[in-house]
């Protein structure tokens, strides 16, 4: 089967969030089950065109993913040229023209590559205006093109509906099927509190709506050769090399030495998402507790100032991070003792995927793939209120088993570090979805 996969990131070539993560390692499980897949991302001008080895094939660069031989083609390069850093990607409306630029350069791809698809495989609104330009494509025009019997199905994979609701109500109407990055999220997007103003068009194709656990790629997140870290652990290890990373960390962040507990956060500083909010609120009782918090992140100035001006009040004990940081990312994740995620919705979340293979339990409002992944009490704490009383009261759950069950809170990192959210098998569940897109474009 030939797939496209069209995305506005794709690690490492570039990458600002899961999306990046995602669409740098889905693709490379496809291969491994034999889909001839390819992806098309934006040439953004961070882009190192060196360090990848970038060609240039009839406007368009070349390269490959990672160390896989899937090729990759960065398209609208005229477009990225003018639009600055990609890292300002956060819902403003000049964006919409930008990748109004990429899909039409996708278009030109589908046309004019000798190499022709099955399937295009789109992500997120960004790639709203080629999924639905194809929609209204005749099929004698796609035979023109080489797409015999109008072969190019496609298929959306909602990341997230909150950004450009408009661009995505497009792609809803224009693509075959449509999933959800978990099935908790694929539920909660038909309902008002989390469908954006969507939930007439999701609920008119809800029988085209799936849901898809993403997975995360072990061969990058792997505490045991993470070249990031000061030292390697394994579920055999950890205590050592846990404690060993988080002096590093504490030092390195000019944290106290402490017997109590050290979260992290590590997130785009979204308030409307990540529950940056109810976190600023929590800071004060945390503290209280004992506990020291790290915060790796990048996004709305506004949040940025007020999480600076609680972390003054709290020398030795708070560290603010504000930016992009892939290795203290995974100094983090190998430091810290929990992670609190607070999301107000998570389509289906990374970092807890991540923290849990390096035995960082997290502690996260149970909601879309928070709820998927993590098991409340076994491999980490979930919260139901949406609130700073709500993310305590888990952090005091959590830190009552730190303080006096270290049995049990050692058997919780164990199990954790050994859950398996590899994308072997939702990769096999792409492929099922592949073929419905198939059957669907057909009717
Ligand atoms: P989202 O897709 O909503 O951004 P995810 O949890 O799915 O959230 O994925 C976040 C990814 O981005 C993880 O790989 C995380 O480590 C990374 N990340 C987010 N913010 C930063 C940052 N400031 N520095 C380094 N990595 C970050």
């Amino acid at each position: 089967m030939r797939v496209l996969f069209i995305a506005a990131e794709a690690a490492p070539l570039v990458k600002v969030g899961g999306l990046g993560d995602v669409a740098g390692s889905l693709p490379l499980a496809l291969k491994r089950l034999e889909v001839d897949i390819r992806l098309a991302v934006p040439w953004y001008t961070e882009i190192d065109v060196g360090r990848f080895k970038v060609c240039e094939e009839n406007g368009a660069g070349v390269t490959t993913l990672g160390k896989s031989d899937v090729p990759v083609y960065l398209l609208a390069r005229e477009v990225f040229l003018k639009t600055g850093s990609h890292k300002a990607i956060a819902g403003t409306k000049a964006e919409e023209a930008w990748f109004s630029g990429f899909c039409e350069a996708v278009v030109r791809f589908l046309k004019d590559s000798e190499w022709k698809p099955e399937i295009l495989h789109g992500n997120d609104w960004h790639v709203a205006k080629a999924l639905s330009f194809l929609e209204k494509t005749a099929p004698e025009t796609l035979a023109e093109w080489g797409y015999l019997e109008k072969n190019l199905a496609t298929l959306l994979t909602i990341h997230n509906l909150s950004y450009h609701p408009t661009r995505l109500r497009e792609a809803i109407l224009a693509t075959d099927i449509i999933n959800a990055v978990s099935p908790t999220y694929a539920r909660e997007i038909l309902t008002p509190e989390f469908c954006e103003d969507l939930c007439e068009e999701l609920n008119a194709r809800k029988e085209d709506v799936y849901g898809v656990l993403n997975g995360i790629d072990y061969a990058v997140w792997n505490p045991e050769t993470d070249g990031y870290l000061s030292e390697c652990y394994s579920t055999l290890t950890w205590k050592g090399g846990k404690a060993r990373n988080k002096r590093e960390l504490r030092s390195r962040l000019g944290l106290e030495e402490s017997t109590g507990m050290l979260l992290g956060f590590v997130g785009r500083i979204d308030a409307n998402q990540k529950g940056i909010g109810v976190l600023i609120q929590a800071v004060e009782r945390l503290v209280a507790l004992g506990c020291q918090l790290v915060v790796l992140g990048t996004g709305d100035p506004r949040y940025e100032r007020k999480l600076n001006s609680v972390a003054v009040r709290y020398p030795g004990k708070v560290a603010m991070c504000l930016r992009f940081d892939e290795q203290l990312a995974h100094m983090i994740y190998a430091g810290a003792d929990a992670l609190v995620i607070p999301s107000r919705f998570e389509p289906c979340g990374l970092i807890q995927l991540i923290a849990m293979k390096y035995g960082t339990l997290p502690i996260a409002h149970d909601v879309g793939g928070l709820v998927d992944t993590i098991r409340d009490g076994e491999t980490g704490f979930l919260f139901k209120a949406y609130s700073s009383v709500g993310l305590v009261s888990a952090v005091e759950r959590a830190k009552a088993m730190y303080s006096t069950e270290p049995v049990g809170w050692e058997m919780m990192v164990t199990r954790a570090m050994r859950e398996n959210f590899s994308w072997e098998r939702s990769a096999g569940e792409y492929i099922k979805l592949y073929e419905k897109a198939r059957e669907k474009s057909k009717e």
